[in-house]
């Protein structure tokens, strides 16, 4: 059994005991609020209400922690009500009655859905960004809206577009889509607010309107706008946009190093932190740390103060003495309170200090908070500013990196280098902003049309590289030909002016007589046969 295997089982184990356990509290729930409801005087009731707050809070705790986060939920809500009782001065009656039946109609509910009763899986993620994101479009004007699908179309979505907004209703109620794109023309917010409200996410949308006043505005958001275009639409900006909010729903999960003697504690946190998608790994043994920070890439590191063979501030040291792992947030977790030790540790190295213990949700806040920041500088740290891809030196250690991993796996691997065609001119007749707008557009049309195992850079200016792993350079050529042609298809707007950009693209393949070091110079060249040839075209470049 695999590493990954048997944690599985074990946290199956734990959830069916969990389940078992279930079937015993929610019974003894219903029990106690019954006899909530019958206690003769109120020192009665506050006892009975203290033990019933206390085994609603232990589930509220515990079931997300087990998969079970409806219930979780539903827990904590009714244990909030229990605290509120508890807290005022003159409890009433009446809400107390209200109270037992919401408790007793929860228990009831919950045993009698008890088969289906199985922790919720976790929201799967979009592997394959080729799998088209599914758009409805509401768009009144024929010819606006079909210029708008065949765009968004050539960036790979999928686009539902629909007239009037009873028919967008009915799909909506039968299917949600990945996000909502919304032209106003007369008033079609108002019928889209409340049903964005009534979805526990509201869905991603974009609106599309004539005016750009105040209110307009304000309308938008509070129906759940994360995007607002003026007409004429910038369709590069709303294609952005889009992509922008469509990515923030997929990302990847965050990933935490916890490194701790108490084994135990360790496992409980990670349980935790797992059950809200973040990836966690522990370390009992401080000295397995370097090896650790090179194969899981972690984005923060929860550290314990005090271990056996050395403290927590003085591995933080260790780590801090190599600039390579500047970008990880350290965070002690420790039971010290005396704020000077606290900062005394923060001083020596170390970003942030959490006291143990901890309650689950705080835990979660903290250090989602901090992985959130981690990921955006490292983003900024390691990308290109315009178009969000790795940048010069990160995508040559790619290639590198790849080429390798391919000589051992045997599979080949494709590297291909990629120019946009006469861009001196897109830049002299319609302005660096257009020209601008030109590279956004490729690199996102790239990002939608490729696999995620492929890397992207920007290698120089209008220059983009990709590495596409366990791809022949017959695939890949097949691959390009067709963002090509899309791309080809693309039309930008600068002022008046309409215009379309053409790339060229060479491909060169891995295999044992290619030295990993020359693969982008066999692609150049092969670029170069490509633009010699007349441009829009891509070659494979030729094999020794
Ligand atoms: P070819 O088809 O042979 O590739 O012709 P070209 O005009 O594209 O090639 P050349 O290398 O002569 O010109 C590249 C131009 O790309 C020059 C530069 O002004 C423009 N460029 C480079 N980086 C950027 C950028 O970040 N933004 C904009 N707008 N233009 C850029
Ligand atoms: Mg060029
Ligand atoms: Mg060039």
């Amino acid at each position: 059994m695999s590493n990954a295997e048997a944690l599985q089982s074990q946290l199956q184990a734990l959830t069916d005991k969990f389940a078992e356990r279930l079937q015993q509290e929610l019974p003894e729930l219903d029990r106690l609020a019954e006899a909530l409801q019958q206690a003769r005087d109120n020192e009665q009731r506050r006892q009975l209400m203290l033990v019933l707050h206390e085994h609603l809070h232990r589930l509220a705790g515990s079931a997300g922690t087990f998969g079970f986060t409806t219930l979780g939920q539903q827990a904590r809500l009714l244990e909030q009500r229990a605290d509120r009782w508890l807290e005022a001065s003159k409890p009433s009656g009446q809400a107390l009655t209200a109270f037992v039946r919401a408790v007793r109609l929860w228990t009831a509910e919950t045993q009698a859905r008890a088969p289906n009763n199985l922790p919720e899986a976790p929201a799967e993620s979009c592997d394959n960004l080729q799998a088209g994101c599914r758009i409805f479009l509401l768009e009144s004007d024929p010819d606006a809206g079909h210029k708008l699908c065949q765009t968004l179309g050539n960036f790979g979505y999928d686009v539902l577009r629909f007239s009037q907004p009873e028919p967008l209703l009915a799909a909506l109620a039968e299917q949600l889509p990945d996000a909502l794109i919304v032209s106003q023309h007369a008033n079609e917010l108002a019928a889209i607010g409340p049903l964005q409200q009534s979805l526990e996410t509201p869905l991603p949308l974009l609106v599309i309107s004539q005016r750009s006043d105040f209110d307009s505005q304000l309308a938008a958001v509070r129906a759940g706008a994360q995007g607002y275009f003026t007409r004429p639409v910038d369709l590069t900006q709303l294609e952005n946009s889009l992509e922008h909010c469509l990515n923030l729903q997929h990302n990847e999960p965050y990933r935490i190093l916890i490194v701790d003697d108490d084994a135990d504690l360790a496992a409980r946190y990670s349980l935790v932190l797992r059950n809200s998608q973040m990836l966690v790994q522990t370390l009992s043994d401080p000295s397995q740390l370097f090896d650790t920070l090179h194969t899981f890439n972690p984005e923060v590191l929860l550290l314990d103060v005090n271990m056996p063979l050395c403290s927590g501030p003085e591995l933080a040291q260790m780590i801090r003495l190599n600039d390579e792992w500047l970008r990880l947030t350290i965070i002690y977790l420790s039971a010290e309170t005396d704020i000077n030790r606290q900062m005394a540790a923060l001083l020596k190295a170390g970003d942030d200090f959490i006291t143990k213990p901890i309650s689950d949700n705080a835990l979660i806040a903290a250090v989602f908070s901090h992985a959130k920041r981690a990921r955006s500088l490292s983003t900024a740290l390691a990308r290109d500013s315009l178009t969000g891809l790795l940048k010069h030196a990160d995508i040559k250690e790619h290639v590198i990196v790849e080429a390798q991993r391919a000589q051992r796996s045997g599979k080949p691997t494709s590297v291909v280098m990629l120019d946009l065609d006469h861009f001196k001119q897109v830049n002299d007749q319609y302005g660096h902003a257009a020209g601008d707008n030109v590279i956004r557009s490729l690199a996102n049309l790239l990002r939608q049309r490729l696999r995620r195992i492929d890397s992207l850079g920007r290698y120089g200016g209008e220059e983009f590289v990709a590495v596409l792993p366990e791809c022949s350079a017959e695939q890949a050529k097949t691959i390009f030909d067709e963002i090509r042609q899309r791309f080809a298809a693309l039309n930008f707007h600068a002022g008046p002016h309409t215009f379309s950009v053409s790339l060229s693209a060479g491909i060169c393949e891995t295999s044992a007589q290619v030295e990993p070091g020359t693969l982008l110079e066999r692609a150049d060249q092969a670029l170069y046969v490509a633009k010699h040839n007349g441009r829009n075209q891509v070659r494979i470049a030729a094999r020794d």
